[in-house]
């Protein structure tokens, strides 16, 4: 295992309960790192067709890094990590990844953000780690369709994958993106597969995060989107949302399954946000929609003991704006986004 407390004195295995509040008074206790940029799809809302210039390996994150990252965020009260790229299964040592995640014995709750076509192999192992929550992307049950838009030739994979979480008892999330004249006619046989599966669907606005080379988004809204649903299910209940839930949630009732709309690019769930960010080059995004606000690879790499670490997330959550319109505001290069998700991790 790696020396994750070399520069240390905190006790790594005292991990307090209480989380902390940022300035609104919500409490932040849930990280998603993107442990690559790297990705073996192309989703057109995500990035160009010729892909993102990627950073050399020494600029992401080493094992170590995210290990020891993890384990601070852990001592500030981080109770929930997802894993997220680009393909988090491009990455060589993600297993490994896991595993000394795992052994930190910091979070409830240890989840994947996948595309699915790279994970079959290691779904045992997964098993055996105790992490069976996985979002696996799929924005349409139509394999050319999927073509299209992921602009590779994976459906029958992905659907496959879908498939073998299911027989595994993986709880999984299906998230889709949602574009006017791409696939809007995928939400009702999408949201159907919740009736006789245990899996959760969810539907998300296109944002501006497509690698800057794209300025009009197809985004078909989260309005919109309900309007289908309640269209085709006039018996859709609407849930009650947790802290922390983006996604307006509903159901039909004997389905086995919910429904979720997230308002990605209307932001109606600003007040209840838990998270921080970190990309796979180390920046911290208190908000998707910030610069982000501050590199933590390279505080790292300066020598910095776990204390200082501790009190610099401490510091920057305090700063973590009221929503996404306000970090939207304060961005640098103004409103036009010029990264992809790849980097920043959905
Ligand atoms: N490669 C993995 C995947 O696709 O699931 C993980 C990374 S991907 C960036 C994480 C999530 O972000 C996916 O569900 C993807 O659909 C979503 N996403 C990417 N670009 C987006 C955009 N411009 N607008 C909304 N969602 C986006
Ligand atoms: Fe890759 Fe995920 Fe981006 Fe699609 S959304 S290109 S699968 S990182």
């Amino acid at each position: 295992m790696a020396n994750i407390s070399k520069n240390s004195y905190i006790e790594y295995s005292y991990y307090p309960r209480n989380a902390m509040k940022d300035s609104f008074n919500r409490t932040i206790d849930y990280v998603r790192i993107a442990v690559t940029d790297r990705c073996n799809l192309r989703c057109f809302y995500c990035m160009p067709a010729e892909g993102i210039p990627y950073e050399p390996k020494a600029h992401l994150l080493s094992y170590e890094e995210i290990t020891r990252l993890l384990g601070v965020l852990g001592t500030i009260g981080f109770k929930k990590v997802r894993f997220t790229g680009g393909e988090p299964f491009l990455r060589k040592d993600f297993m490994e990844l896991l595993e000394s995640t795992s052994r930190l014995g910091a979070f409830d709750s240890i989840n994947i953000t996948s595309n699915g076509t790279l994970l079959q192999k290691h779904i045992p192992r997964l098993k055996e780690l105790g992490i069976h929550k996985i979002n696996l992307s799929i924005d349409s049950l139509n394999k050319d369709r999927f073509h299209k838009i992921t602009r590779r030739d994976d459906f029958e994979k992905v659907f496959e994958t879908f498939h073998m979480l299911l027989a595994n008892d993986f709880k999984i999330k299906l998230n889709a993106v949602i574009m006017s004249g791409i696939n809007t006619q995928d939400i009702i046989p999408l949201a159907e597969l919740a009736k006789d599966h245990s899996v959760d669907v969810r539907f998300i606005e296109e944002m501006p995060f497509n690698g800057g080379y794209k300025e009009n988004l197809k985004m078909y809204s989260a309005k919109d989107i309900y309007k289908d649903l309640k269209t085709h299910f006039p018996n859709l209940k609407t849930l009650d949302m947790k802290h922390g839930d983006t996604a307006n949630l509903y159901k039909v009732p004997n389905h086995q399954g919910n429904i979720g709309v997230i308002a990605a690019f209307s932001r109606t769930f600003c007040n209840t946000c838990n998270r921080l960010r970190i990309s796979s080059k180390g920046d911290i995004k208190n908000c998707l929609y910030d610069d982000g606000v501050f590199n933590i690879r390279d505080y790292m790499r300066t020598g910095v003991s776990d204390k200082e670490l501790q009190l610099k997330f401490q510091d920057l959550l305090r700063l973590k704006p009221k929503d996404g319109f306000e970090a939207e505001k304060m961005r640098k290069g103004g409103s036009k986004n010029m990264e992809s998700m790849s980097v920043i991790g959905g």
